[in-house]
């Protein structure tokens, strides 16, 4: 399998904190990124200079701990489950990164998004039915040029299987149309790539 030829010669993440959170994400089943998608987001906020970034979905606080710690950068997450939260405000303290990741403990739908600032990257990992609502709501918040990544537009692969249980069904069925609806944004330049768990690049023309 090429996938598998390709993680045996990529360098696997030795960053004992990344490492770490990633062990306890997989024990107690949190959806974190994966390690080729991780690797996407920031080779991009390398290559486009981001230094600003809207998180939608914080969960443990893995992917904006892993952005902070590759990264010059400034994050500000959002997360509406208080448990998530709490543990991603532990993580967030003991690696000293509470003056460059600030937390939202909030749905992300009912934030007043006047409120927030700009930003270079707009990361949405939140509720995969939602993610147009999101995409709609929070592009006013992007600086010139700024970029949309959306995370899990395959859905462990189920957006391409046969479902049969009515949640789920409509659940891909909601993934498969914001994926019809992000490639249509004629005010972005978007492609979905089948890399990490499907991730959409929308970068905004101004
Ligand atoms: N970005 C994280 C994973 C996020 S998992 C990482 O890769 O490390 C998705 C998270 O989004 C969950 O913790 C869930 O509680 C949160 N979430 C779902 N819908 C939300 C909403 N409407 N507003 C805020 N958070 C939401
Ligand atoms: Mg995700």
């Amino acid at each position: 399998m090429p996938k598998a030829y390709l993680n045996n010669i990529n360098k696997k993440e030795t960053n004992p904190v990344l490492v770490s959170l990633r062990s306890y994400a997989e024990e107690f089943n949190v959806p974190v990124i994966n390690e080729e998608g991780i690797k996407f987001i920031n080779q991009v906020i390398k290559l486009k200079g981001i230094k600003t970034i809207l998180e939608i979905g914080t969960a443990i606080g893995y992917s904006s701990i892993n952005m902070a710690l590759n990264n010059d950068v400034e994050i500000t997450t959002i997360e509406r489950d208080e448990g998530m939260f709490n543990i991603a405000k532990e993580n967030i303290f003991d690696n000293n990164l509470e003056n460059r990741i600030t937390q939202i403990f909030n749905d992300a739908l009912e934030v007043d998004e006047s409120t927030l600032g700009s930003y270079d990257l707009i990361f949405i990992d939140a509720a995969k039915a939602q993610s147009i609502k999101f995409f709609d709501k929070y592009k006013k918040n992007l600086t010139k040029n700024g970029v949309i990544i959306t995370d899990n537009l395959l859905f462990h692969e189920l957006v391409v299987a046969e479902i049969r249980e009515r949640n789920l069904k409509q659940l891909v069925a909601k993934i498969d149309r914001f994926n019809k609806f992000v490639v249509e944004q004629d005010d972005f330049d978007t492609y979905i790539y089948h890399l990490g768990d499907g991730m959409s690049l929308s970068i905004k023309k101004d």
